[in-house]
């Protein structure tokens, strides 16, 4: 239906036209190919683009791709214009809450929220990041397991949002980083936290998040403070890698960090104090690291001011943000995983444009090339969740997760601040072609 909308929106010059317009996009979608033409394919290896291609979907997935004159492209099948655009890999965010609520004003506001109530403004932050180009998400703490919910939702066709790979419910420890949030339960000891790891895996976690260190946005326990024991952190991750679910562990701490890592952890989010060594040993390792520097970068201050934040969430958060910042220079130069996630919602307007652009617009400021933060948006995050098989890039077989932009983003990063197209699964949810 959506399909449809788009197409006859391109063309208002005549009702003849539309009439045959719609009969013909009708006949396309029975047969469930489109050719996408005319626009430039981005190599995310750094080889040459594709000029003039044609990317040929059916169904859910690509089918061919090439230069123009090299596809054949099937009679019935819808074409859509990309003349004059850059064709990417539908973007990827991997630290997001689609749940959100900091501290201040929004905790205020939906200090009573149902359930139910929830997984509504999950369902319309879930749409709201599809358009903005966001294909694929990670959920890296969610509440009532209404994260699950909505996945299911979404791969079903009930709501419209990005593919979800999700963390289930965080686990914290009795006085850590959001254990006081109401209703928030803490677990100690492995044994209590292999149950909650199990529990999580059995609703349908494919990812466990542990909490290490503190946090900004709440008061349990410092940034740099190994909080979790080294028990607690081996019995979480041996309990899951059984299981085949990763684990990735929030923390600020250095400390915490190293031990993590020599348990086998996958994935370090924000490491907003991590030194080289620790850098170092996660290359080593091949550890994972999602900056999510929008949280302390100065220059999304005008959006916490939005947000009415309390003076003590700004001095945490600014006081961080110089270490934060170095530790990811450092991360950069030593050459570890990155994948990009914001902590913010992936269509939070943030400095004219959204948290997702800005995040890559910073890895590029702090020593990334443009290509390189196009792919920590793409193929590195695919890599994360080890689904490239399926997505991240623009290739024969691969789901048909598709943005169009009006600039070539491996030249100036900020194009991604312009979205013209965004198709996920061979389904076109907007269109500014
Ligand atoms: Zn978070």
């Amino acid at each position: 239906m959506r399909r449809r909308e788009v197409n006859i929106n391109r063309v208002l010059s005549s009702t003849v036209v539309l009439i045959f317009l719609t009969a013909s996009v009708l006949t396309a979608h029975a047969a469930g190919t489109t050719a996408i033409v005319g626009g430039t394919v981005v190599d995310l290896a750094g080889k040459a683009s594709i000029k003039n291609a044609v990317i040929l979907v059916a169904g859910d997935r690509i089918a061919a791709i090439g230069k123009a004159g090299s596809v054949d492209i099937p009679e019935g099948a819808q074409q859509v214009d990309a003349g004059g655009a850059w064709l990417i890999p539908g973007l990827m965010n991997m630290h997001v809450h689609l749940g959100l609520v900091m501290p201040g004003r929004m905790t205020a506001e939906l200090h009573d929220e149902s359930e139910a109530a929830l997984a509504l403004r999950m369902a319309a932050n879930a749409r709201e990041t599809l358009l903005a180009g966001v294909t694929t998400i990670r959920l890296t703490g969610s509440r009532a397991h209404a994260d699950l919910a909505l996945m299911r939702a979404i791969n079903k066709g009930q709501a419209d949002g990005p593919r979800i790979f999700s963390a289930g419910e965080t686990l914290t420890i009795t006085a850590g980083h959001g254990s006081k949030k109401p209703g928030k339960r803490n677990y100690d000891g492995p044994d209590e936290l292999v149950k909650a790891a199990r529990t999580q895996i059995s609703a349908g976690a494919k990812w466990l998040k542990i909490l290490i260190s503190g946090g900004i946005a709440t008061d349990g326990g410092g940034l740099a403070a190994a909080l979790m024991t080294p028990g607690e952190i081996q019995a979480v991750i041996d309990a899951a890698h059984r299981f085949g679910v990763k684990v990735t562990a929030h923390s600020g701490s250095p400390a915490a960090t190293n031990i993590a890592v020599d348990a086998g952890l996958d994935c370090v989010e924000h490491g907003y104090f991590l030194d080289r060594p620790t850098l170092k040993k996660m290359k080593e390792h091949g550890t994972w690291l999602v900056p999510t520097i929008v949280v302390t970068a100065p220059g999304t201050q005008p959006f916490f001011e939005r947000m009415g934040m309390p003076p003590w969430y700004m001095e945490r958060r600014n006081s961080a943000g110089k270490l934060h910042w170095r530790a990811l220079e450092m991360a950069i130069e030593e050459g570890v995983n990155i994948a990009l996630g914001t902590d913010q919602l992936p269509h939070e307007p943030n400095d004219g444009t959204t948290a997702t652009a800005l995040e890559a617009q910073y890895y590029v400021e702090a020593g990334m090339t443009p290509l390189q933060a196009l792919r920590s948006a793409t193929i590195e995050a695919a890599r994360l969740l080890e689904a490239e098989d399926e997505i991240g890039s623009l290739e024969t077989g691969k789901y048909a997760d598709i943005v169009a932009l009006d600039k070539d983003p491996t030249q100036d990063i900020r194009a991604l601040r312009n979205i013209l197209l965004v198709m996920k699964g061979g389904k076109v949810y907007r269109n500014n072609l």
